[in-house]
């Protein structure tokens, strides 16, 4: 067996079973891609469009690609027709775009709100007042094409684990009081996505329903 088919397995057998694990493949070729796909693997997250879109065209349909990076509001149109989850909705003005999109394909689509959490400006994201602003919108109670699913959250790259458990905490938090005072009644509404290679397991224990694994899946990154 691969090097790359056995991390996922030995990796699987520690999670606990509610945490949905998506594989990010990002600048991993395609035939990396099919060595995690035969141990029964189905979900991948990329970042980038176009790095989705290449590879689907050469890989199984029955693959769930999952969007993991910032999305241009010019590249909406090429994902909606068969993305299964966008997790990095960052704006009112993207959430806006996907949704119109999504009804001319006649389809909706799973979208994550992404917090900024980080203490780094760089990273992507709303705050919790801009989605209480949001939610709050007359106009967002007419979106009729997406479907809100949950949270998703980047952690500073930090050695200081009491940081990171702090700002997945914060990130847990807002996913509770988004679920109480507009989702309580909405069984889809179920999602935090947090945790990556290097933090995954403290994501975990502070909730975490999904976590996105690169290297330590497919090695590291070059
Ligand atoms: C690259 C990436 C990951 C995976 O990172 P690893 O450290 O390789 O596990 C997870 N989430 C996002 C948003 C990413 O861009």
């Amino acid at each position: 067996m691969s090097d790359t088919a056995s991390n996922i397995i030995l990796l699987k057998q520690h999670l606990p079973s509610s945490v949905k694990l998506v594989a990010v493949s990002k600048t991993k070729s395609v035939s990396d891609i099919l060595e995690v796909y035969n141990t029964g693997h189905r979900i991948f997250g990329e970042n980038r469009v176009q790095e989705i879109l290449s590879k689907k065209e050469l890989l199984p349909l029955d693959i769930e690609w999952h969007l993991i990076g910032h999305l241009q509001s010019n590249k909406v149109k090429y994902i909606v027709p068969f993305i299964s989850m966008i997790h990095s909705v960052d704006s009112f003005k993207l959430l806006r775009i996907i949704d119109a999109e999504a009804l001319k394909n006649g389809r909706k689509v799973d979208c994550l709100l992404q917090f900024h959490i980080a203490k780094e400006e760089t990273k992507f994201g709303f705050s919790p007042e801009e989605v209480t602003v949001m939610m709050e919108s007359e106009e967002f109670r007419h979106f009729e094409s997406v479907r809100l699913c949950g949270v998703m959250g980047m952690a500073t790259f930090t050695d200081n684990e009491e940081q990171v458990r702090d700002e997945f905490r914060f990130l847990t938090e807002c996913f509770k009081n988004l679920k109480t005072t507009y989702f309580s009644g909405d069984p889809d509404f179920t999602e935090i996505s947090m945790g990556m290679s290097g933090d995954y397991k403290i994501a975990v224990e502070e909730g975490s329903t999904i976590i996105r694994i690169g290297s330590l899946i497919f090695g590291e990154r070059l």
